[in-house]
């Protein structure tokens, strides 16, 4: 591990040193948050007592449940009339209404000052009112790191024949990242229920719980793995930057050395392949994918844009590693598309800028846009996306593999069909639409009830005219355009 084997303890360890007397630490996991606050202050604070408080339990200290403290404002009088202690209260937040609780929390704060005593607050989400803001510190507390999670699965899996080697320890452990302890326990329990090995149906069962966690919210969509590397037909060198950056993405030691990818812009013609890439990519890192519904965040169902924005990629920071896809990039940001003002769009891009920045590496960023010529300058400066490509029409070789790719997708037998002549018939054909005359041939054919035949393709062929052809002029655009801006993805 690269950073503190315990970073939750550190960042405890650290409020302490600061000497800030109450501290609401912002977790769903009171257990957690109880168990590291115990262990610091038995091993750290010999001296002082640990205690806790709920308003079921009252304030429960080193000699046991203290009388008559459910109440907030009688158990922050014990705690003010202590020597010395660390005090964990759970449910204080809920009480923050009461004007007389609000004042008894800034007394107590003026006599703890200075003292070795120390009142934390949990909470599931910043809630100190205003009249606190001064008296209270806030900590968020770090999610489980993963080599907590790498011990709790340990617990799970001993005795499985065989043991999971280190490869698949290591997709368990990415499958856990961004998951609370209690989560995570849920999730394998779930996962390997009556199972002696780890298999594919375990990992799936893990990536449906991530999904889960961010559907919560609305705006993020879970994308269920669909689509390998091999799925796609060319673009090679594409293909191959995902592949070289394979392991780098989890690899500690990369990260340090600012190696770690940190995002991709594909853009290019439609139907060319663009979002099939970024989706090829998370099963190709075993990454959870999540796309970003740009149209929800400026619906104002969850809140103003800009407030639903900023909660989705605190949400991704949670579900990490994971892949975050914003497709469509052009919409979201530019005032000259559709969807919201361009004020409220600038502010968007200002925030989705500076995040891009500061973002942890663990969250990838894999943006598609079509309208190449509306996306700002800013957006493709060096620094924002590691690189930015763009995805031609297919040539020959290629329609012939997306053929191939399609035709074997759907079990058909290629001993009578030449992809190579069907490449040659489709010039400036798209992925899509040689997907869709597959797809059509193969209809025809099973209507008629026999297997599909390389006449079929052709007579489908025929009857389309290519967008590549209607849509001519927007088409030599865009190619002229990002010639001079991105790298060819084949
Ligand atoms: P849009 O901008 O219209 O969303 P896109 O570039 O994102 O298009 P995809 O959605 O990735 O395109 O592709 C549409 C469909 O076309 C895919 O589901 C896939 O079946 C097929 N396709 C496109 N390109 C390829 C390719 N290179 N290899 C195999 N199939 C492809």
């Amino acid at each position: 591990m690269s950073r503190a084997a315990n970073p939750a303890q550190e960042a405890l360890r650290r409020v302490i040193m600061a000497r800030y007397p109450i501290t609401q630490v912002v977790t769903f996991e009171e257990d957690r948050v109880e168990a590291n606050l115990r262990h610091l202050t038995q091993n750290s604070m010999k001296r002082a007592g640990f205690w806790t408080w709920a308003c079921t339990t009252g304030l429960v200290g080193p000699e046991g449940p203290v009388k008559d403290t459910r109440d907030p404002e009688r158990a922050l009088d014990v705690v003010a009339g202590q020597p010395a202690g660390v005090f964990l209260f759970r449910d204080l937040h809920a009480f923050f209404g009461q004007p007389a609780v609000v004042r008894k929390v800034r007394d107590v704060r003026l006599a703890l000052t200075n003292t070795p005593r120390f009142l934390f607050l949990t909470a599931p989400r910043v809630t100190v009112p205003l009249d606190l803001r001064r008296d209270v510190a806030v900590m968020d507390f770090p999610m489980p790191t993963a080599t907590e999670l790498g011990h709790l699965l340990d617990r799970y899996v001993a005795g499985f024949e065989p043991p999971p080697d280190d490869d698949t320890r290591l997709s368990l452990v990415t499958a856990l990242r961004g998951l609370t302890v209690a989560e995570a326990s849920n999730a394998m329990n779930m996962a390997f229920y009556g199972k002696k090995r780890v298999d594919d149906e375990a990992m799936t069962t893990l990536h449906a719980q991530k999904a889960q966690l961010a559907r919560k919210d609305g705006v993020l969509e879970f994308v269920a793995q669909k689509w390998q590397l091999d799925d796609i037909g060319g673009l090679e060198v594409l293909k191959q930057w995902f592949v070289k950056r394979r392991t780098l993405f989890e690899d500690e030691e990369a990260d340090r050395r600012g190696l770690a990818p940190r995002g991709v812009l594909v853009m290019g013609i439609p139907g060319c392949g663009k979002s099939m890439c970024i989706k090829a990519a998370a099963a190709l890192w075993g990454l959870p994918l999540f796309r970003l519904e740009m149209a929800q965040v400026f619906s104002g169902v969850y809140g103003t844009p800009e407030e639903t924005f900023d909660h989705a990629l605190k949400m991704m920071e949670a579900v990490a590693p994971a892949i975050l896809w914003i497709d469509e990039i052009e919409n979201a940001i530019s005032a000259d598309a559709e969807g919201a003002d361009a004020g409220t769009k600038g502010r968007i891009f200002a925030t989705f800028l500076t995040w891009m920045q500061e973002k942890p590496a663990q969250v990838f960023v894999g943006a598609t846009a079509n309208r190449i010529d509306l996306l700002p300058a800013e957006l493709l400066r060096k620094g924002r996306f590691d690189q930015v490509f763009f995805i031609d029409l297919p040539d020959e070789s290629e329609r012939a593999a997306i053929f191939d790719v399609h035709l074997r997708h759907r079990k058909v037998d290629l001993t009578d069909i030449n992809v190579v002549t069907l490449a040659k018939a489709t010039k400036n054909w798209n992925g899509a639409e040689i997907e869709n005359a597959v797809v059509a041939a193969m209809i025809e054919a099973y209507d008629a009830d026999r297997e599909v035949t390389e006449d079929d393709i052709f007579f489908q062929v025929g009857k389309v005219v290519p967008l590549a052809v209607t849509m001519a002029e927007q088409i030599k655009a865009i190619k002229s355009w990002a010639g001079q801006r991105a790298i060819r993805a084949s």
